[in-house]
């Protein structure tokens, strides 16, 4: 199933996982981090506002502009991106490194561009592409979660109508109908 001449080795233990906004990334991260606890799951920087009930550090590392640039500048970020054209958003390098050398999967739940960029960086990860149901789903599901304004929620929508066409670069594409189902086949990616 993988593309011809995919190299795999221990750096095929990096996932990531991309798809549209609201296919339920994060959920089914979550979910993999529950019944997966032997995965890391990469904690990123943003320069975005922390939601109500999202914990420093275990969500996110949440931190301010010039904190980012510092980041950049010191190589600390695998990859990083502005998303929506809005905030940054980035993964830190060192866990992820020491988490390898162990032996663990790591699993990165990043946007299009951050996983286009870790392909870059490294040939052998796996990329996974979450995919809903269906296009109607995917919008009930942004209208759903109800925590962005009109516009937020527009952007977005175009957002994901260009990284659905994105989908035939991923090794692997996983449809998002049932949360555990999707998070057990995203880490049967990782060993094939
Ligand atoms: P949210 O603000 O809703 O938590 O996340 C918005 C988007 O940012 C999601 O598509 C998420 O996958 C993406 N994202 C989160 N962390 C990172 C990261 O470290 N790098 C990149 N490139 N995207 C990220």
């Amino acid at each position: 199933r993988l593309p011809e001449g995919r190299p795999r080795d221990a750096r095929s233990n990096l996932v990531v996982l991309a798809g549209p906004t609201a296919v339920g990334k994060g959920t089914v991260a979550a979910r993999i981090k529950d019944d997966y606890p032997e995965i890391l799951l990469s904690v990123s920087a943003t320069t975005r506002a922390p939601r109500p009930g999202e914990v420093e550090g275990e969500h996110y590392y949440f931190v301010d502009d010039a904190e980012f640039d510092r980041m950049i500048a010191a190589d600390e970020l695998l990859e990083h991106a502005t998303v929506h054209n809005r905030f940054r958003y980035g993964t830190p390098r060192r866990p992820i490194e020491q988490a390898l050398a162990d032996g663990r999967t790591v699993l990165l739940e990043i946007d299009l561009q951050g996983a286009r960029q870790v392909r870059a960086a490294e040939p052998s990860a796996t990329l996974v592409f979450l995919l809903p149901p269906s296009w109607d789903e995917l919008v009930q599901r942004l209208v759903g979660r109800g925590t962005e304004s009109d516009e937020e929620r527009a952007r977005r929508l175009r957002t994901a109508k260009v990284e659905l066409a994105a989908q035939n670069e991923f090794d692997f594409r996983v449809v998002n109908d049932d949360v555990a189902s999707a998070a057990r086949e995203v880490v049967a990616s990782a060993r094939p």
